[in-house]
């Protein structure tokens, strides 16, 4: 088993005394400053003027311009929507690294597939937490952590390993458990896993599920519940135990039916297509696509999430959340809430 990291197997003296500059305040952004200045760190936040900027000052952060942020900073953590990393790298980032600084992101793609090119003088690392921002300080807050992977892609003072590390200890990760990787392991499995599993597969199968229902005649709010409302339920029993606890839970008919019936779902086809979509992503296919897609300004992108947005699942879902007060309010109206 590859060894898993935990906050007694870390340094934390190397990050110590330097200045660290969070780049964005978005998802993970602020879960990162927040949870360093927390952890004892010296945190300047970059931004653009707008909302963000505004948060952060809320927050207490001392926020300057991306080039300012570099410029005062040892360690600069680049924390930008992915799509837009390499324009701000190019003409604020770039200029302002010293040599023996280090620069570092939350995901390998922009450096794995060619758009950031560091230079040759500074460590290069990631700290990649497997969650979601919000959960990266909600969790810390709460003493815990979401877990984290790391890895070094260049290093010229010897210590970005150990940086790469007391960072993820700075986070909350190593409360979890830190694991090594590489960029291109993070960036290849991260990319696979949120298309074919976490969020491209379990949509795929909602709406499958929901509209193989509902067009048999039975009810929409029936389907809801069975398809997506559900869900939930079960990935808890699955997160806190594996497949084992879950099938404990469920009743003998819904475990017999999963033994029978989920083979037939996501067979060797699917397990096919799998591999083409794991290809796509190591080619460099689906990264080129992408970067592609933006540099046109997104045309399929916003056309696809309009449609989507319009889906008979979604209608009854916000209908029957409104009526489940219990139901957390989804993180998207908060976020909007902080981006408008
Ligand atoms: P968000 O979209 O949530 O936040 C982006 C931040 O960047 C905002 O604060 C935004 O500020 C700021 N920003 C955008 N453009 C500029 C600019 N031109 N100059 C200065 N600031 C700018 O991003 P995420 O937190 O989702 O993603 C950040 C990185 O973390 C990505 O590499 C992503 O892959 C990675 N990651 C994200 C995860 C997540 O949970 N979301 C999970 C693991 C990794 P403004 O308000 O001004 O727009
Ligand atoms: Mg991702
Ligand atoms: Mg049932």
């Amino acid at each position: 088993m590859s060894k898993v990291l935990y906050e007694k197997d870390i340094q934390k003296e190397v990050l110590q005394g330097k200045k660290i500059a969070v780049v964005g305040y978005g998802s993970q952004g602020h879960a990162h400053a927040l949870n360093l200045r927390e952890s004892g760190y010296d945190v300047v936040v970059g931004l653009r003027p707008g909302k963000s900027q505004q948060k952060a000052e809320e927050d207490g952060f001392q926020v300057v311009s991306v080039a300012d942020a570099v410029s005062q900073s040892e360690v600069v953590m680049v924390l930008l929507p992915d799509e837009l990393q390499t324009a701000v790298y190019n003409e604020s980032i770039k200029p302002n690294l010293q040599a023996g600084n280090a620069i570092a992101f939350a995901h390998g793609f922009n450096v794995h597939f060619s758009q950031i090119v560091p230079p040759e003088d500074v460590d290069v690392f990631l700290v990649a937490p497997k969650g979601p921002g919000h959960l990266v300080r909600r969790t810390y807050e709460e003493g815990a952590g979401v877990p984290a992977l790391y890895g070094v892609y260049q290093d010229v003072t010897g210590q970005a390993r150990e940086l790469a590390l007391a960072y993820a200890q700075g986070i909350g990760a190593a409360r979890a458990g830190v694991l090594e990787t590489s960029f291109q392991e993070e960036t290849e499995t991260d990319l696979f896993g949120e298309q074919a599993v976490l969020c491209g597969g379990v949509t795929s199968l909602i709406k499958a599920g929901f509209e193989t229902l509902t067009e048999a005649g039975y009810q929409p709010e029936v389907a809801y519940f069975e398809c997506l409302h559900e869900m939930k339920l079960i990935v808890d029993l699955l997160y806190e135990g594996g497949l084992e606890n879950m099938r404990y839970s469920i009743s003998d008919t819904a475990q017999w039916g999963d033994f029978v019936s989920g083979p037939r779902v996501i067979d060797e086809n699917t397990k096919a297509r799998m591999k083409d979509i794991l290809t796509d992503v190591q080619t460099g296919q689906f990264a080129k696509g992408w970067i592609l897609e933006n540099q046109a300004n997104r045309p399929q992108f916003n056309a696809i999430n309009a449609k989507e947005n319009q889906h008979p699942i979604e209608k009854v879902g916000r209908e029957l959340r409104e009526l489940m007060p219990f139901v957390k309010q989804p993180l998207q109206n908060k976020n909007k809430q902080q981006k408008d």
